[in-house]
């Protein structure tokens, strides 16, 4: 039988979740759901300065909100607990001890100063900076007195003299060989007790049990050493699958630059969880038969580590765009009006008063006119008479014309004379045909003043769609308004 998959997820609490680490979860869920195995939350917050709580609650809820439950980890916990590395200290310290009894690892007493010469020689001859060995040569018995009278010390790893490289097979950049000489004894315990990144990584990954770990390519150069110290504490080795490089769309690598790179920006943003996932997707994994748009379910079927590539993935906002209006548009209007109303509220519209009717119409009309959520904010604007503004600047021309204000008085009779309290298209349109007529106004002197009537500026919106959503007493409101300005 083979062992139950179990995939791991090990974010640093140093900052918000970036999309290139969004897409290394999802890989690592959607592997762990379509193989009925376990995803694993671990927190990499030994590094106690830049570690914070914020962070970490800003990471949770990030992964809540893109849906990718662990069955592991903090607020679940589990049998591997704790999933904090920075409460696993003793298991860490435990492991060095083992090291330093078989021989793998060695104190190491090498001053700062010592370290920077090795360093800067190695600079001047052109070589990579690499430990010499120096206390390799210091006995146990040495080791223990010098520590005892209070000297500071390294735990380093005795790189083993047995191999000459070291060969593995990537899951997505298949064979990859390591010469042995790319690491020089490295740390494992800094002079303070605190394990280093590989450490911790490559002892949690065999102590959890973990089967496949994929993370960004730029971790490939760890690969050797947690493959080094796993082989030395006889722990069986996971598979590795390093994904590649995200890039920006000017091919550079993804960063600040490019704009928003936090899943928690692209939530605020008005961006769907599902169709980032969707798009995080593709970044590096297509479908056999190049389909687009699938939510998590359909993903977590299809998807396959043989279908993930290693070239550089190109992040492209505009098709993010895309397949979120796609989704959004797939929503119904309950759930959608669920999703724009904070960020009606965040921009003071209240239309909790609103009858269903009135928000199916609404939403029906302006689904298609919205990419993001955002979007939202400005097609209700119009809606909302509290936030009814005449844009001076931008109607200075239309309000400047001899036919405006005539325009704007035959619209208003014309609304005075409708029975109902709102107007049909074509109720709409017959009053838009009588202003032409009566005043022989058409093209932009028609259709302007009466925008401008209707909601405060020129450009912006579809009368027809746009009126008939409007109460006949706030269209008459509106160009009361406007007239007073003429
Ligand atoms: N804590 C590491 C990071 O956030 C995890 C790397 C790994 O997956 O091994 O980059």
């Amino acid at each position: 039988m083979t062992a139950k998959v179990r995939t791991r997820f090990a974010p640093s609490p140093t900052g918000f979740l970036h999309v290139g680490g969004a897409r290394t979860a999802l890989y690592s869920w959607l592997f762990a759901k379509k193989m009925q195995g376990d995803f694993v939350l671990r927190i990499e917050d030994t590094d106690q300065e830049r570690s914070t709580e914020e962070s970490l609650q800003k990471v949770l809820s990030d992964l809540k909100w893109l849906g990718y439950d662990w069955q592991e980890g903090p607020e679940v916990n589990g049998p591997n607990q704790p999933y904090f590395q920075s409460q696993r200290q003793a298991i860490y310290q435990e492991h060095a001890e083992r090291l330093l009894k078989a021989g793998k690892a060695y104190y190491c007493f090498c001053s700062d100063e010592r370290l920077e010469s090795l360093r800067e020689t190695a600079k001047k001859e052109g070589r990579s900076p690499q430990y010499d060995g120096h206390c390799r040569k210091v006995s146990k018995e040495e080791a223990k007195e010098r520590l005892a009278a209070g000297e500071k010390a390294t735990v380093r790893f005795q790189i083993p003299e047995e191999k000459d490289h070291y060969v593995f097979q990537d899951l997505i950049r298949k064979e990859v060989k390591f010469p042995k000489e790319m690491v020089g004894d490295f740390i494992l315990l800094r002079s303070d007790g605190m394990p280093v990144y590989n450490f911790c990584c490559a002892v949690d990954d065999a102590l959890m049990n973990i089967t496949h770990v994929l993370r960004a390519e730029e971790h490939l150069s760890n690969t050797l050493r947690q493959i080094m110290i796993l082989e030395a504490l006889d722990y069986p080795l996971p598979q590795f699958g390093h994904l590649s490089i995200i890039l920006g769309a000017d091919k550079q690598k993804l960063s600040k630059r490019h704009g928003a790179t936090s899943c928690h920006e692209y939530a605020e943003r008005g961006f769907l969880p599902e169709a980032l996932s969707n798009f995080l997707a593709l970044l590096g994994w297509s479908h056999p038969e190049g389909k687009e748009i699938m939510p998590l379910e359909e993903l977590v079927e299809t998807f396959s580590l043989d279908r993930v590539h290693g070239s550089p993935a190109v992040f492209d906002e505009e098709k993010l765009k895309w397949m979120n209006s796609q989704y959004l548009r797939a929503l119904s209007n309950e759930d959608l009006w669920q999703r724009i109303q904070p960020f009606l509220t965040a921009a003071g519209l209240d239309f909790s008063d609103a009858p269903e009717d009135w928000k199916n119409k609404t939403l029906d009309v302006f689904k298609s006119s919205m990419e993001t959520l955002v979007d939202a904010v400005a097609l209700y604007q119009n809606m909302s008479d509290a936030h009814f503004q005449v844009d001076e600047e931008a109607c200075a021309e239309v309000l400047s014309w001899d036919t405006t204000k005539a325009a704007m008085e035959v619209w208003l009779q014309g609304l005075k004379d409708l029975s109902g309290d709102y107007l049909s298209e074509e109720d709409f349109l017959s009053l838009q045909d009588k202003v032409k007529s009566d005043l022989g106004v058409k093209g932009k002197h028609l259709f302007m003043p009466l925008r401008v009537a209707v909601i405060g500026k020129p450009q912006g919106a579809e009368m027809k769609l746009l009126v008939p959503l409007l109460a006949k007493s706030s269209l008459q409101k509106r160009v009361e308004i406007v007239l007073e300005k003429i």
